[in-house]
């Protein structure tokens, strides 16, 4: 008898589904329903009614001590974090802020609805800001860079604030991606002017939805709460009574959002540990395959560590490789070719490629107070593009267990051996 194929002979390292897609909901136990129905007991889900200790409040309080900073305010998203912090630090009509190429579009959206103009500048190595590449993209009309910790990977601080203090820059850490990671340190959201946090399913931990700002400056904090809440300054809680008011949103959390936020934040330091110990394992296992190169990470210690990246000499054999690692029950895909256009990636930001508004008639691009000059185009940023479509990306777990690593390593292994 004669073997007719490959794929008849073929065993594949794991045959067991990967890890779960979620991080956060996968730890959801008792304690988060004992948090959530003791509001539902109280009845009372508004935060700011005759309520001093909130859940919100004790929320902003764990993040206040986890970051050592002065002030936190909970909000209903990650978005509305971003939004608050940039209208916090005043920047508005006519101002530009630097945003990484690779990041959620919501990073430069936020920009956009504070009604400022996003600048989109190249990653590195790291799959963050490029530090290189900021100053070139500096223009009379630069008010911030908006650095994003992407998939958990400290963004290169050191040298983002040397350029932001020489230029004047604000610095906004997005941070969505990164909750419980650190650099040199220091808590990633207390470096910059502010951090702002995502607590949507697909994060660290999630409220359901929510978000948070952090900030050590009054003025940011008080026009972050302020523009959270558009009756802030009726509800006898303003700290800040020199803070000229001014209309807002409605961003607040709710008391049930919260009380999830807060059952699932006091165990971020257990599950980051955890998914320290599995990468740091995995990485010690296929850092010396000659065909790979692990992405950069600019403090391994402050990696919150639940993606693993590495890229591949050009994007064919990038292609190639992941198809090898699916075949060996590893899922996993190019970064720039997932089957889907990533949100992620700046070429598929359509509405902001095309400079488009809600309205045609006054976007923050062509409204009076913009005097700069933005272009973009999808392919304004080759080396970004370059990166993600050279990178593999496995998503890891804090549930796995030391066969499941050691299963990344042998797929990893194997597929690298299939290569020239
Ligand atoms: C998720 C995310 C956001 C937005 O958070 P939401 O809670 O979904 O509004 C912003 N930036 C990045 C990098 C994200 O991943």
């Amino acid at each position: 008898m004669t073997v007719n194929n490959e794929q008849a002979e073929h065993t594949p390292v794991r045959t067991k589904p990967w890890v779960p897609t979620f991080l956060s909901s996968e730890e959801f136990s008792e304690v988060e329903k004992q948090y959530v129905m003791k509001v539902i007991d109280n009845k009372h889900v508004f935060r700011y009614s005759g309520k001093k200790d909130s859940e919100a409040a004790q929320l902003e309080k764990l993040y206040r001590d986890r970051l050592n900073i002065k002030h936190c305010l909970a909000v209903n998203a990650g978005t509305s974090a971003l939004i608050s912090a940039l209208i916090g630090a005043g920047i508005g009509p006519g101002d530009e802020v630097i945003v990484p190429a690779y990041t959620y579009i919501a990073s430069a959206s936020a920009v956009l609805i504070a009604r400022a103009v996003p600048v989109i500048v190249e990653c590195d190595d790291s799959l963050t800001l490029d530090p290189n590449a900021i100053e070139a993209a500096i223009t009379p009309y630069t008010k911030a860079i908006l650095p994003v910790h992407m998939k958990g990977i400290p963004c290169q601080m050191d040298e983002i604030m040397a350029i932001a203090r020489k230029h004047n820059l604000i610095v906004i850490e997005d941070v969505a991606q990164a909750n419980g990671g650190s650099y040199k340190g220091k808590q990633l959201g207390s470096i910059g002017d502010a951090g702002c946090f995502s607590f949507q399913q697909y994060k660290l931990i999630t409220s359901g939805e929510g978000g948070m700002v952090a900030t050590n400056n009054d003025t940011i904090y008080a026009r972050a709460c302020v523009y959270h809440d558009s009756a802030y300054g009726f509800w006898g809680i303003n700290e800040f009574e020199n803070v000229t008011l001014f209309p807002g949103e409605n961003y607040r959390m709710s008391e049930i959002n919260a009380a999830l936020g807060l059952a699932q934040s006091e165990r971020i330091d257990t599950v980051v540990a955890k998914l320290r110990n599995n990468k740091s394992k995995i990485v010690a296992g296929i850092k010396d395959i000659p065909q790979i190169q692990l992405q950069r990470v600019p403090d391994p210690e402050g990696d919150v560590s639940y993606s693993l990246n590495f890229f591949l000499k050009d994007a064919e054999t990038a292609e190639k490789f992941a198809s090898l690692l699916v075949r060996e029950g590893i899922p996993c895909g190019t970064i720039n070719n997932n089957g889907f256009a990533d949100r992620h990636i700046y070429k598929n930001w359509t509405y902001i490629m095309e400079k488009r508004g809600a309205s045609e008639q006054d976007t923050p691009w062509n409204c009076q107070s913009y005097k700069g000059n933005v272009q973009y185009s999808v392919d304004m940023c080759p080396n970004t593009l370059d990166w993600l479509s050279r990178a593999i990306s496995i998503s890891l777990h804090q549930s796995m267990s030391e066969e499941d690593c050691q299963d990344a390593i042998n797929a990893i292994q194997k597929a690298a051996s299939f290569l020239d």
